[in-house]
């Protein structure tokens, strides 16, 4: 039987063969790619010769090639495109990957080598990225056991192993949950929605053979437009059950249990790493650098947005009564009169944007924006094919010049995750020749019905330019390493590049480009007054759902968990005061950043984190008076986008702005901002 990831790929830049790759062929590659690369690191380890650092840290970076492109392929599908049998593959394989790693940093020839490198590192004269490199590589092995005594390191195995199977657990069960429930909706029951939202409901009843003209899932696309939209009360409520209990239905998907075991794990795993909590390992390395540097900015942000919903509270409860509703004010109820609200006050209807929000309009506008600040073009190349029908390529060039490949996957559809996110095929490095990057965009858009333009919400919208402006910190990557290359970067760093290129979807020039779907004329001005208007009108709510998760998180992996999840989720949720009518972003059992992995595990307040420096730095355009200013831009290049993990992330964030950040500009930008501290400050 031939297997693809066997052979070399013919395909235009080398790209994934996807036409060619099957389920089948993951196990089998996985095992070759696991044995060729551990003969790799074991040779490097028994080197007779003296250590150096081409001799180690490159030879390192230099093996493992086979194992990147099987994995990177692989995570995209069990993301965007899985299946029961891909499914069951990733469950055996996550335990081979988390086993063959453990053995990595627990060698200690491998280990010794590269500490005697490290202990060297000023004598070597090495550049400073190998420096940076070297220092990466003696922090990666350090925090990943390779300093524990020799009893300690079978039970550190054990726990990495467990955490691996009980991450990959955890998502499938998420997964489960949002595409076994489904609930079929009358015509009177979809009063209120608009038609876009009518449309992707009745292709969901067709799709999934319903009964009924209409459909929905819990997952989050297809329950926010009834939870804004729908009149009647009784169908936002019971379609919010659905959405917060995912994970915890007490049936086979129910996820209590597992994220006890996870808790529990990572305790003991920072214990055995010289760590009072979880929290204080994970930031040990980042920028905050501790827990209570995260929890300060939390802190220092929640109260005002707390006040902030409070007071729109009292507005919303009005609104309810004015127009009935006798019972109090509950959490399926915010957004739902958050939208009259808005209109009250602004005269803004969202819906108004949405003819104008083509989702092929504003993938042009993001591309017209890395055009303008750092002279990209894109040019679809439909002959690289995808890993599914509704996966488009472009090829990315800048002054005649190819620099990447970008795949765009923007359609919701079951075996695809929820949320949106950015991921690659391939890496930019140069230790080897040139290579260019192959970055990957994922969204979960409502699909429209054939021969229909997609058309998003400004949020939607933003989130199109929040994964290109990540698809651009790996598209622009100019390092010679893949270790640091592109994202390869702390947590609290890598939501910047993402988070400042949102700015640019609301810049006038970028607004021009946004055409009526029907009559082909531009946003009148007075609809986008009226949206820059009511630009922070909701922000109240928006905190307080955000930084709850952050502090829930940062309790969770801080503290000892008492009693069940529910009620841990509880006594946190009571210790901040939080509103009873807003809930977490994201409640525990299907708290995918925390607990399907532990990527952002102690991490989701990074958000927030890099805020402060996106919205700090955006002002340096504004400053500038040009949102494409070409000197701002050209910093914010050499030392954001294109600078990977080369140097400390505060003072590249300097080179970049001239001065550290002021977290005001993070109140400025939630309009959080009371107008007396304004004007003392
Ligand atoms: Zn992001």
């Amino acid at each position: 039987m031939t297997n693809p990831f066997f052979e070399a790929w013919n395909t235009p830049y080398e790209a994934p063969p996807f036409d060619r790759i099957e389920t089948s062929h993951f196990q089998p590659a996985f095992v070759e790619a696991l044995n060729q690369h551990k003969a790799e690191v074991v040779a490097i380890g028994a080197n007779g010769a003296a250590p150096t650092f081409e001799n180690t840290i490159a030879a390192l970076e230099r093996s493992g090639k086979l194992l990147r492109r099987v994995e990177m392929v692989f995570s995209q599908l069990t993301s965007a495109a899985t299946s029961d049998a891909l499914q069951a593959v990733e469950r055996e394989v996550v335990l081979l990957v988390a086993r063959h790693w453990n053995a990595i940093f627990l060698d200690p020839n491998l280990f010794s080598r590269i500490e005697r490198l490290y202990d060297a590192r000023g004598e070597l004269g090495l550049d400073p990225e190998a420096q940076r490199v070297l220092e990466r590589y003696y922090l990666d092995f350090v925090r990943a056991g390779a300093k524990l005594t020799e009893a300690e390191r079978g039970r550190f195995a054990e726990i990495v192993e467990h955490l691996a199977a009980l991450g990959t657990q955890f998502g499938q069960n998420v997964l489960a949950d949002e595409q076994e429930t489904v609930f079929p909706l009358s015509e009177a029951e979809m009063d209120g929605l608009p038609d876009f939202a009518r449309a992707a409901a009745a292709e969901t009843a067709r799709d999934r053979k319903i009964n009924a003209p209409y459909a929905v899932t819990p997952s989050r696309s297809s329950v926010e437009p009834i939870l804004h939209f729908a009149t009647d009360r009784s169908v936002r409520e019971k379609i919010w059950d659905a959405f917060v209990k995912r994970g915890a239905n007490g049936n086979k998907n129910d996820n209590s249990q597992v994220i006890e075991e996870i808790v529990a794990l990572r305790a003991e795993q920072a214990r055995l790493l010289g760590y009072e909590s979880y929290a204080a390992y994970k930031l040990a390395d980042s920028m905050a650098g501790t827990p209570k540097a995260a929890r300060d900015l939390l802190e220092e942000v929640w109260d005002g947005g707390r006040k902030r919903a409070e007071a729109d509270r009292e507005a919303l409860e009005a609104l309810a009564r004015s127009k009935g509703q006798a019972e109090p004010l509950e959490a399926w109820d915010w957004r739902f009169y958050a939208e009259k609200l808005r209109l009250a006050r602004y005269d803004f209807d969202e819906n108004a944007l949405k003819p104008y929000l083509q989702l092929e309009k504003v993938i042009d506008a993001s591309f017209f924006v890395a055009q303008k600040l750092f002279g990209l073009t894109f040019a679809p190349r439909e002959d690289i094919v995808g890993y599914h029908p509704d996966v488009r390529v472009w090829e990315v060039a800048r002054a005649g010049k190819i620099i990447g490949l970008f795949y765009g996957d923007y359609f919701a559809r079951p075996g695809k995750r929820s949320g949106a996110w950015m991921t690659s095929f391939r890496d930019q490095s140069k230790l080897d020749g040139e290579q260019i990057p192959f970055i990957v965009n994922t969204c979960n858009f409502v699909k429209p019905p054939e021969g229909q333009p997609a058309l998003l919400s400004l949020d939607e919208a933003r989130t199109v330019f929040h994964e290109m402006g990540h698809g651009l910190h790996g598209l622009l990557s100019d390092v010679t390493y893949p270790r640091i290359s592109g994202t390869s970067v702390v947590r609290d760093f890598v939501e910047l590049p993402s988070q400042i290129y949102e700015h640019w979807l609301e810049a006038a020039p970028v607004l021009a480009q946004f055409t009526h779907v029907e009559t082909g004329e531009p946003i009148p001005e007075e609809l986008l007054e009226r949206m820059h208007a009511a630009r922070t009108a909701n922000t109240g709510f928006e905190t307080v759902e955000f930084v709850s998760s952050a502090i829930l998180d940062m309790d969770y992996h801080s503290q000892p968990m008492n009693g069940s999840v529910a009620e841990f989720e509880k006594a946190v949720l009571d210790s901040i005061n939080m509103p009873r009518e807003i809930a977490l972003r994201h409640a525990s059992t299907h708290f995918l950043h925390l607990f399907a992995g532990d990527g952002y595990a102690a991490g989701y307040y990074s958000y927030l984190w890099s805020e402060v420096l996106d919205a700090d730095g955006f002002e340096a355009f504004e400053e500038a008076g040009d949102p494409f200013d070409a000197e701002t831009a050209k910093r914010l290049h050499d030392f954001i986008y294109s600078a990977g993990g080369k140097r400390d992330f505060a003072e590249a964030y300097r080179l970049f702005r001239g001065r550290d950040p002021d977290v005001k500009a993070l109140l400025r930008n939630r309009g959080l901002v009371t107008v007396e501290a304004d004007a003392e400050a």
